[in-house]
């Protein structure tokens, strides 16, 4: 199906015999029944029918449809926020006794639900391993392994992982394997085609891209979506309203602009970046030399522009200087807005967050300004770094 038919037109016929250009709407809780059958009959599959917007509802079942097509799987859920999705789709793949791999340093909050709060509450144990090399998930297989879990590029060092080996292998072995895309969106990789299980997603970051929403999304076969949709989704509730699944129908009409310019524009920056004289080493996963260049290539149409650099410079005095007088590149959390930002990792003060990263280094998450003005104030308080 075509990208832009499935961003701008894909199932929006849900006007109800009007004809709006944009969906309406279903800012409703609950839909009526005219007859007691009809109702009955509802009741019998909650899965298929509009009844309470905790299960269904047509605006954010526009976007589950989206979804669904983009990723080139059955089905998909919308979550209140990519946490909801991830936290619901990995807490529906395993139960108290099992064994999870997951490839080290994913998102924070998913390495605190498996290594903190969530998991040793419920007698789940978790072995995070470098996913670099296939070989190391392979050897911490154990025999109650019920899941693999996958970030690529993962979050802060963009890390990858063949998809392809690692879809085989867990097959081999009937475990069930989730990856988080966010990074990527499905407009550059697609990892249901390589083998992965189920997709999980922010939407607050590049699907929405106007960091006005906070969302989540989970894509798969019917039969795993079925699972998490009668379990963990809606007895955990954790569903996004009928506003904000608009806000996102909306910000995926311009998803392939925005990342068609994101994309370049990230690679001029690190071009520049890269000749500049104050960087020690960059993070990307299409840097040339990069260890997972290849893989990334392979399995990725484009990078998108998120990236990190480590500095020649230990100061962080200068770092602060740097980072508090860049104009363009504001200095925020999350990534994927259209406004570009940064992230000092000397701001982390809580113990083990982020631990594995120097204090030398910047997260950059390019926006939808030109390259010359980010490049222009790059350049123009360098001089604090040097
Ligand atoms: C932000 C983020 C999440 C969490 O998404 P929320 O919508 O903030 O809950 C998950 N994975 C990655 C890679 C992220 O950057």
């Amino acid at each position: 199906m075509d990208l832009s038919f499935i961003l701008n037109n894909l199932g929006e016929d849900i006007g109800n015999g009007s004809s709006p250009v944009t969906p309406p709407i279903y800012q409703t809780s609950n839909f009526y029944f005219k007859t007691v059958e009809d109702f009955r009959q509802a009741i019998l599959s909650e899965r298929d029918h509009l009844i309470y917007t905790r299960g269904n509802n047509p605006t954010i079942d526009l976007l589950r449809i989206k979804m669904a097509a983009l990723e080139g799987a059955e089905d998909a859920l919308v979550f209140a926020s990519g946490m909801a999705a991830i936290s619901s789709a990995i807490l529906a793949m395993v139960k108290t006794g099992d064994h999870v791999i997951s490839v080290q340093h994913p998102y924070s909050w998913t390495d605190t639900l498996m290594n903190s709060n969530i998991f040793p509450k419920f007698g789940i144990e978790a072995t995070m391993v470098d996913g670099t090399d296939a070989r190391n998930i392979e050897q911490a297989i154990k025999p109650n392994t019920s899941l693999i879990y996958l970030e690529s590029p993962n979050s802060w060092t963009f890390d990858v992982q063949n998809l392809g080996e690692i879809g085989v292998l867990a097959k081999k072995h009937g475990i069930i394997t989730i990856i988080d895309n966010s990074y990527s969106t499905p407009l550059y990789q697609q990892p249901l085609k390589n083998g992965i299980d189920l997709v999980v997603h922010t939407a607050s970051k590049y699907l929405g891209g106007h960091s006005d929403v906070v969302a989540g999304i989970c894509c798969g076969s019917r039969e795993l979506i079925d699972k998490i949709f009668h379990n963990e989704f809606c007895t955990l509730g954790g569903i996004i309203s009928p506003f904000n699944a608009w806000l996102l129908l909306r910000g995926l009409r311009t998803l392939q602009v925005r990342m068609e310019h994101i994309s370049r524009t990230a690679g001029e920056v690190i071009a520049f970046l890269q000749d500049c004289g104050i960087v020690e080493k960059i993070f990307y996963p299409f840097l040339e030399g990069n260890p997972g260049m290849q893989t990334a290539k392979n399995q990725m149409t484009k990078a998108s522009g998120l990236f990190s650099i480590v500095l020649k410079t230990r100061s962080t005095a200068a770092i602060e200087e740097f980072c508090n007088s860049l104009t363009y590149w504001r200095m925020a959390v999350s990534w994927g807005g259209f406004e570009s930002l940064i992230i000092p990792s000397c701001t982390f003060v809580r113990p083990g967050l982020y631990s594995n990263l120097p204090d030398n280094m910047i997260r950059f998450s390019v926006g939808l300004e030109t390259a010359d003005a980010l490049i222009g104030d790059l350049e123009k308080n360098l001089h604090l770094l040097r």
